[in-house]
C-alpha cells in the first residue's frame, strides 16, 4: 500500500481489529495511531457480530462489543471496541447512550442532528452546555482487558456550521474555541476530542506494556 505510513509495514507492527462497521471511526483511530509514536494498524470488524446496545452504560455497551468480536477471531487477536456519545446539560444529559439513535432506531447521523437542534431552539445560550464522552475497551489474549475514558467539555451552536467529522459535530464547539468540530478539521479535533483523549490513555497503557516487554 502507497499511502500506509512506513511504521505500519515494519515488522512489530500490532494489528488492532475495532469493533465496528463504522468508516469515520476506523478512520479517527487510524489517524491517531498514526500521530502516536506506537505501531498500529486498526483493521475495520470484516464480519462484525450484531450487538445490541442495550446496557444502559457507555462501558457496558462498548465492552459488549468488544466480547461479541473477541468470540469470532483467534485467541491472539487484539480488539478494541468503543462507546461514545453526546450528554447535553438542558436536556437531563441526553441522547448519552442513545446518541445514535436520537431520532429513532435507524434515525441518520442528518436526522438525529435534525431533532438535537429542534430541541436546542429554546435554550438560552448561557445553558447550552454539553460534552462528549468515549469509553474505549481494549481486549487482548489471555483475557487481557482494559477501559479508557475520554471526555470532551462544550456547548451547542444554534445551527449547524462545517462539513467534517460526522454525527453532532456541525453543531459542537469545543471549550476554548469559538468554531464547531466539524469546521475545525481532523488534527484539531484529534486533539482535543473525547476519543483522542481516551486513545492517549490506551497509547500510554501499549506504550508501558511494550517497555515491559523490552
Ligand atoms: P456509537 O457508535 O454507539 O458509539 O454511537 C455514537 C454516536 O454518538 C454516533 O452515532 C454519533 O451520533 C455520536 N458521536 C459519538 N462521537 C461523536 C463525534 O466525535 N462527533 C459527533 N458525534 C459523535
Amino acid at each position: 500500500m502507497t499511502d500506509s505510513p512506513p511504521d505500519r509495514d515494519r515488522p512489530g507492527c500490532r494489528r488492532i481489529h475495532l469493533a465496528s462497521g463504522n468508516p469515520h471511526k476506523v478512520q479517527e483511530f487510524q489517524q491517531l495511531a498514526d500521530a502516536s509514536d506506537l505501531r498500529l494498524e486498526i483493521l475495520p470488524a470484516v464480519k462484525m457480530p450484531s450487538v445490541v446496545e442495550d446496557t444502559g452504560s457507555f462501558v457496558g455497551n462498548a465492552r459488549k462489543k468488544a466480547m461479541a468480536l473477541k468470540a469470532v477471531l483467534p485467541p491472539t487477536a487484539w480488539v478494541l471496541a468503543d462507546d461514545s456519545g453526546l450528554c447535553v446539560d438542558a436536556l437531563g444529559g441526553a441522547p448519552s447512550v442513545e446518541s445514535a439513535y436520537y431520532a429513532g432506531p435507524k434515525a441518520t447521523g442528518a436526522q438525529n442532528l435534525a431533532k438535537l437542534v429542534d430541541r436546542m431552539r429554546s435554550v438560552p445560550d448561557n445553558t447550552r452546555q454539553a460534552h462528549f464522552v468515549c469509553i474505549l475497551v481494549l481486549a487482548g489474549p489471555d483475557g487481557i482487558e482494559q477501559v479508557f475514558e475520554g471526555r470532551c467539555n462544550g456547548r451547542l451552536q444554534r445551527e449547524p456550521s462545517g462539513k467534517g467529522g460526522f454525527g453532532y459535530d456541525p453543531v459542537f464547539v469545543p471549550e476554548g474555541y469559538n468554531r464547531t468540530f466539524a469546521e475545525l478539521g481532523e488534527e484539531v479535533k484529534n486533539r482535543l476530542s473525547h476519543r483522542g483523549r481516551a486513545w492517549t490513555k490506551l497509547a500510554e497503557w501499549l506504550r508501558s506494556e511494550e517497555r515491559k516487554q523490552g
